[in-house]
């Protein structure tokens, strides 16, 4: 008998879930799915808008390449010749400081210098103070001081990093660093859950410049990177969004109710029923890609402790792009960041989208994306988009200077999209998912639990799907 799977929630991860059950269900597996989305297109946060020439993105703008989920299922939609690399020729990251926007020094993997190298470009840099400088060397000859603090249990990013570098390396670097990724207040952000590699490499080595230098895993990445093999970021010629589209291209259209969003969920028996204005419907299982606030909402009736877990606080984005048809002076690079908090500008980060990937412009175009966050990004949601776009460009234009005036104008209001992974977030994902497993038939899918970025959600979404088809074997 085929089995139903609802799927709740369209963004990136609920498609995926529905494209691995749409691929299955081709191969001959006994299922199928039907995927409520609240609003009118599917996607989520991932949103691309393509004009003129421009590919604008709204929300991601690629992902990280060291994680290889995206990229694989890029592969098996057939875009393998759509896979773009950001321009690392142009690799510079600057910081606003002072009003200038200072480079942030090269062979840095987040706050953490590449090995011993890459203390030098640190003692040449502008942006730190002597003392911080002289807190990055003598990280090395620490080593067992810093074995010797690590806590038993968890610890918030900004503990973490002052532990090894110092607070001016955490607010410079770190705080801007995680911010715009994490929704993130780094006292309150987990070490575990954002920087798991790192307090890996601190438990074997206790200085992570030593670590970085030694270990082998990072050591081969760090070759690759040099030998330019592997550019930090990857996306698509036609931006993120093409990974949906193309995924849906695949999902039976019946299998999609649009502008359907989910009122209830309940266990029945062996299934779940699953509400919605329109009635209430019974499926074998339930794929909850919804954020995670609906998410709890949805939960909380059948277990309380399980949607308590889920109470995770989150920030919101708001983002404004620019696109200019003339040239354009910018700093080389992919764009600067703002440290929280800073009274010389009220944005979080700007993009020089072009320069990072320059297959994003018609020729001759530029292109900026500005980035709100926190605060400001909060503050910002009930404002029009005139509004929006004007404190935008005001806001960039205080930062670079004069800007011509742009030939098209994208603004987006992501409210809590960011959600914080806080201090034990892994201890308190272990008990959700056990409690979720105990459930039996339902998948918690998305950013709220193992992860924000796009490969992340990708594989878990991949992963539920397979799991369910391999529990209800068709023969
Ligand atoms: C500005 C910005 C930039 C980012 N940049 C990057 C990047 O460069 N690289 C990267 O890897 N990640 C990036 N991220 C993170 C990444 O984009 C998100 O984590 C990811 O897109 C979230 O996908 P999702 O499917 O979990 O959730 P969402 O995209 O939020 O999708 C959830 C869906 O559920 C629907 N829904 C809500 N309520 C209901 C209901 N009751 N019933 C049915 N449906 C419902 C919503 O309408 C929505 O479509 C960025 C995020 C933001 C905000």
């Amino acid at each position: 008998m085929t089995k139903r799977v609802a799927i709740v929630g369209g963004g990136i991860a609920g498609v995926t879930a529905a494209w691995q059950l749409a691929r299955m269900a081709a191969e001959g597996a006994a299922v199928e799915a039907v995927v409520f989305e609240a609003s009118e297109r599917l996607g989520g946060i991932v949103e691309t808008v393509r004009r003129d020439g421009f590919v604008i993105e709204c929300g991601p703008d690629g992902w990280v390449t060291d994680k290889p989920w995206a990229r694989e299922l890029a592969g098996e939609l057939g875009l393998t010749a759509e896979i773009i690399s950001s321009n690392d020729a142009t690799r510079k990251t600057y910081v606003l400081q002072d009003g200038k926007l200072v480079v942030m020094p090269d062979g840095m993997r987040m706050m953490v210098p590449k090995g011993m190298a890459a203390l030098d470009g640190i003692d040449a840099s502008p942006l730190f103070s002597a003392e911080a400088k002289t807190a990055f060397r003598a990280e090395v000859g620490r080593a067992e001081e810093l074995k010797a603090s690590i806590p038993i249990g968890d610890e918030s990013v900004a503990s973490f990093v002052a532990r090894h570098f110092g607070m001016e390396v955490l607010e410079k670097i770190g705080a801007p660093l995680l911010g715009g990724v994490f929704g993130g207040d780094v006292t309150k952000l987990s070490v575990r859950a954002v920087m798991g590699p790192f307090v890996k490499l601190e438990r074997e080595f206790g200085s992570l410049v030593l670590g970085m230098e030694r270990s082998s895993e990072l050591a081969n990445q760090r070759v690759s990177e040099l030998a330019g093999a592997a550019a930090l970021f990857t996306s698509l010629r036609g931006g993120s969004g093409a990974l949906v589209e193309r995924m849906v291209e695949e999902i039976p259209s019946e299998w999609v109710r649009l502008e359907c969003p989910v009122a209830g969920v309940a266990k029945k028996g062996d299934g779940w029923m699953v509400s919605t204005a329109g009635g209430t419907q019974q499926f074998g299982a339930v794929m909850m890609a919804a954020p995670v606030d609906v998410a709890r909402r949805l939960i909380a009736p059948s277990d309380e402790r399980a949607a308590a877990l889920m109470e995770i606080e989150a920030t919101s984005a708001v983002v404004a792009a620019f696109a200019f048809a003339g040239p354009l002076e910018l700093p080389p690079g992919f764009g600067f960041l703002v440290p929280p908090g800073s009274q010389e500008s009220r944005l979080l980060a700007g993009t020089f989208v072009d320069q990072k990937y320059p297959a994003r412009v018609p020729k001759g175009g530029r292109l900026v994306r500005a980035f709100f966050g926190g605060k400001a990004a909060d503050e910002l949601l009930g404002a029009g988009d005139e509004e929006i776009a004007g404190l935008a460009m005001a806001e960039l234009q205080r930062v670079l200077g004069r800007l011509p005036a742009p030939v098209m104008t994208v603004v987006r209001r992501w409210p809590r999209a960011l959600p914080q992974y806080a201090v034990g977030h892994l201890e308190r994902m272990a008990e959700l998912f056990a409690r979720v497993e105990a459930m039996g038939g339902i998948w918690l899918l998305g950013n709220g639990y193992r992860g924000v970025g796009l490969p992340d959600l990708v594989r878990d979404a991949r992963a539920a799907a397979r799991e369910f088809v391999a529990a209800h074997p068709s023969r």
